[in-house]
């Protein structure tokens, strides 16, 4: 932090990444005096951070479990520490390729956690649907053991053929379609949507493009905070309803969330944290938003979407 900027105007900003940090230092229970040294107690309670934080109820629309051993304790964890109900949990195999066999492994993950805390985990499964016969039968398996919907990775994009049998399955159980996605920041002035590290990776023309040919599928646009164009994401996106976006990732430009209620609307935004728990939280919590309209993000919109397939929380 620069040292010629006093805490108490640092702090009167709407900052989210101050708030995260207030957040962090709540939940961990130490001081930011501790951090800084030059904070007093009036300010450090000068907002109840914690109250605002447990008066919304949450559903973590972008969730994960790894294969670690406490990883479940420690979702839980935070959840609680952040009043997060439920977690939309998925493990998708994260290479640009990959076999049949790892995308098992990965739902196996996901379906012991759901069986084991099903009061807590929403499951998502996941498939390469180059593997046309095994994903199908891969869907069922996951169907079969309470899974509610799909997470997409980079394998391929969300708009190539093999994904259209998997689509018209997921439109019949009603379950949304969530793809990792991306668009690349350009250089030199330059916004290039085609800038991806990954070239299947799905970028906003990809979803356009399925959304068209499928308008009852309801999609997620994965992490607007993933480090990429997020202005160009929400602009490209905007005019397409079964769109959804989730806000989650660890970059909390101050002006995201407000950017996205602009283009997007309060209907079709998701809260998620993708692991970055308080920044998740308190990039809503210091967006410029109503009351309402944080319960719509929280909570409801991702409820209401999963309530038409009946995967909802209540
Ligand atoms: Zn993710």
């Amino acid at each position: 932090m620069n040292k010629s900027l006093s805490r108490r105007k640092f702090l009167s900003g709407t900052s989210m990444s101050v708030a995260g940090l207030m957040l962090e230092s709540n939940l961990r229970n130490v001081g930011l005096k501790k951090q800084t040294g030059n904070m007093d107690q009036e300010e450090s309670s000068s907002r109840d951070v914690m109250k605002e934080v447990m008066k919304y109820r949450k559903i973590d629309a972008h969730a994960h479990l790894y294969f670690s051993p406490d990883t479940i304790e420690e979702q839980l964890g935070f959840a609680d520490r952040l009043g997060i109900e439920k977690l939309s949990i998925s493990r998708p195999f994260t290479g640009d390729v990959g076999t049949h066999q790892d995308v098992i492994e990965c739902n196996n993950l996901i379906i012991n956690a759901i069986k084991k805390h099903p009061d807590r985990f929403i499951g998502f499964f996941t498939l390469i649907p180059t593997f046309a016969k095994e994903s199908l039968e891969e869907l069922k398996r996951c169907v079969d053991a309470g899974m509610s919907g799909y997470k997409g990775y980079l394998q391929v994009k969300v708009n190539d053929p093999s994904y259209y049998p998997i689509i018209e399955k997921l439109i019949d159980l009603k379950m949304i379609c969530f793809m990792h996605t991306y668009s690349g920041l350009g250089r030199g002035g330059y916004r290039t949507k085609y800038g991806n590290l990954y070239p299947n990776e799905t970028i906003p023309e990809d979803m356009i493009d399925i959304a068209k040919r499928y308008p009852e599928m309801t999609f997620q646009w994965a992490h607007i905070g993933a480090g990429g164009d997020w202005e160009y994401q929400c602009k490209a996106l905007k005019d397409y309803p079964n769109i959804y976006i989730d806000t989650s990732g660890s970059n909390n430009e101050a002006e995201m969330v407000n950017y996205a209620i602009k283009y997007i609307g309060e209907d079709r935004i998701f809260y998620g944290s993708d692991t970055s728990y308080y920044q998740g939280v308190s990039k809503i919590l210091d967006a410029d938003l109503t009351d309402a309209q944080r319960r719509k993000i929280f909570f409801e919109n991702y409820n209401n979407v999963l309530r038409k397939g009946g995967y909802n929380v209540d």
